[in-house]
């Protein structure tokens, strides 16, 4: 157990994955919600996710699952939540004026020393942060969902966030078992949502093009490309299928270059194409079976990082 205490604030999704995930290697964690009945749920779910990890011998860390989620409260005041902790999480909604209403709040009550991290996946920490008196200890730590399984963890400073805050930030998330990346400096959708965007807008121009279905897309990712990303990235995946990088370019960047010519300007997710992706994507999984599909992604995911760890 650690005697230091983490802060999470905001307690659906993914601040009940966080307060998991910290707790997972004996961190103190109070999570705060405007809402009671959330913060109730949250620890109803973290204590029935952590006692069913267990079982099936999935569970983080060293201790036993009544032992971390003995390292879990909640809390009503959030005067009382802040109090005395090292680091702070923050899992409100993704509402930019909601945010800000909250950044005041906290820019009253936090001490000097505390890093504040945002989970938002789209607002740069400046649009937040900026009237902050605190504002050199605002970041974001953005997770991918589901957080407790997929490990990435982008760490996006603010031109203001003092330089010391990204770098303890890296270092806890590795502690905890994520796998942190630190940009250099914040940039709309970070990194993992500018790739997934060129990834979407590409596949949206070979469906509107009535060049592959929207299955036989998906084919191409998760039997193909997805394949290998999942252990390798794209820049080893090029320095692997040649003699290093250097001769891969010296192969194909000639041809990249000229494939690249070809790819049309950014569409507009609207229109008759959008009706017809829906639709497809609904004979795959009707809606009504949504969550049925998400389980079955999370034990899916699940296994897969079993099998990372084991490799
Ligand atoms: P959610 O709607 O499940 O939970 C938000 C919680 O915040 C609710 O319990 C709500 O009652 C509470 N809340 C609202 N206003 C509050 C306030 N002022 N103070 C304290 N609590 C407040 O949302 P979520 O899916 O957990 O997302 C939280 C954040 O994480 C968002 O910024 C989102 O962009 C980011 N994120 C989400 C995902 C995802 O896939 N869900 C992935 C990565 C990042």
């Amino acid at each position: 157990f650690k005697d230091r205490k983490i802060a999470i604030i905001g307690s659906g999704l993914i601040g009940q994955s966080w307060a998991m995930i910290f707790a997972s290697v004996g961190y103190k964690v109070t999570i705060y919600d405007i809402l009671q009945p959330q913060i109730d749920n949250a620890l109803k779910q973290a204590e029935a996710q952590l006692k069913s990890l267990s079982e099936k011998g999935l569970l983080r860390g060293k201790l036993s699952a009544d032992q971390q989620f003995s390292c879990i409260s909640g809390c009503t005041d959030i005067k009382e939540t802040v109090k005395g902790a090292f680091f702070l999480q923050e899992c409100i909604p993704e509402n930019l004026e909601i945010k800000k209403s909250l950044y005041k709040q906290l820019d009253e009550i936090v001490d000097d020393n505390i890093i504040i991290s945002s989970s938002t996946s789209t607002f740069m920490p400046s649009q937040f942060s900026s009237d902050m008196k605190h504002r050199s200890q605002v970041l974001v730590s953005h997770p991918v969902n589901p957080p407790y399984y997929v490990p990435l963890v982008e760490i996006v400073p603010s031109e203001h966030t003092k330089t010391e805050f990204p770098i303890a930030t890296r270092a806890l998330m590795s502690e905890v078992g994520q796998k942190p990346v630190v940009l250099t400096r914040e940039i709309e959708g970070f990194a993992l949502n500018r790739i997934q965007y060129a990834i979407l807008n590409e596949c949206w121009h070979l469906i509107a093009d009535g060049i592959l279905s929207v299955k036989d897309i998906d084919s191409v990712m998760s039997d193909g490309l997805g394949m290998r990303y999942a252990f390798l990235g794209p820049m080893e995946t090029t320095h692997l299928n040649a003699e290093g990088f250097l001769s891969y370019c010296e192969r194909y960047s000639k041809t990249i270059n000229g494939v690249s010519q070809t790819f049309k300007p950014v569409p507009k997710m609207e229109g008759p194409v959008m009706e017809k992706v829906a639709k497809e994507l609904e004979e795959m999984c009707p809606l009504e079976d949504l969550e049925k599909r998400r389980k079955w992604r999370d034990n899916c995911l699940t296994l897969l990082s079993q099998m990372k760890k084991d490799l």
